[in-house]
């Protein structure tokens, strides 16, 4: 196939002990998924699932024990961490029974979902998308994929967030308001999942802005940690 200019292409994940990236397709993010990040952004911790999603280009890739530089982002005032559980998707389909979900997952990673929360902010008080708070470049970095042959389908371990050594986020997964399963039990109602999908499961409390020169640290129990410096 020719191409008028080069595509652009594949992004790919590594693998914790495979020499196989994970190729990305499509990234769904869920949004309050933890009852107190829910209460801290004035909402009902009730609520049903919501989805929102990001390009696969908004990857950034964090090799264990390197800090990755992430330029601030344009257009804002207010860049926010959200730390997440990623659950990567190796097995496709619609419908899919929340007692039956696991076997669609291939492994898991550690993730922030970071935001533009100014502008995320105004596009909710306006009714308006959210794309400019959630889709922009670099928003999505991840840490490398442990595959569920090797760690299982974790239901508990912590998730953390420091800057610059401090705690700003510390929960646990099992706090998850809406489990893995149920997301993607949910999720599959709504979108086909497909091979190469990954879902971003939505953060505890404790979200809050980074600025120039503040790095990042996150984790979860079991998944590794990811570096990140804001330049
Ligand atoms: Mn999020």
């Amino acid at each position: 196939m020719n191409y008028v200019f080069p595509p652009e292409p594949q992004v790919g994940v590594p693998v914790v002990g495979s020499d196989a990236m994970f190729p990305v397709r499509r990234i769904y993010c869920v949004g309050r998924n933890y009852a107190a990040h829910a209460r801290e952004m004035g909402a009902d911790e009730r609520d049903p699932p919501f989805f929102f999603c990001k390009p696969d280009n908004c990857i950034v890739v964090c090799a264990p024990g390197r800090a990755v530089e992430v330029p601030y982002p344009g257009q804002t005032s207010d860049y926010q961490h959200e730390i997440e559980l990623v659950v990567a998707i190796g097995k496709g389909g619609s419908n899919i029974a929340a007692a039956r979900a696991n076997e669609h997952v291939f492994g898991y990673a550690v993730g922030l979902d970071m935001t533009r929360r100014d502008l995320q902010s105004q596009m909710k008080k306006q009714g308006r998308p959210w794309e400019v708070g959630k889709a922009f470049d670099r928003s999505a970095p991840i840490g490398l994929i442990h595959p569920a042959s090797k760690v299982g389908h974790p239901t508990k371990g912590a998730l953390w967030l420091q800057v610059d050594g401090a705690d700003r986020q510390r929960s646990d997964i099992s706090l998850l308001v809406w489990s893995v399963p149920e997301t993607i039990a949910n999720l599959s109602t709504l979108f086909e999942l497909q091979p190469g999908d990954l879902i971003y499961s939505g953060t505890p409390e404790g979200v809050n802005a980074v600025v120039r020169g503040q790095t990042m640290t996150g984790g979860i129990d079991g998944l590794g940690d990811i570096v990140v410096k804001v330049v």
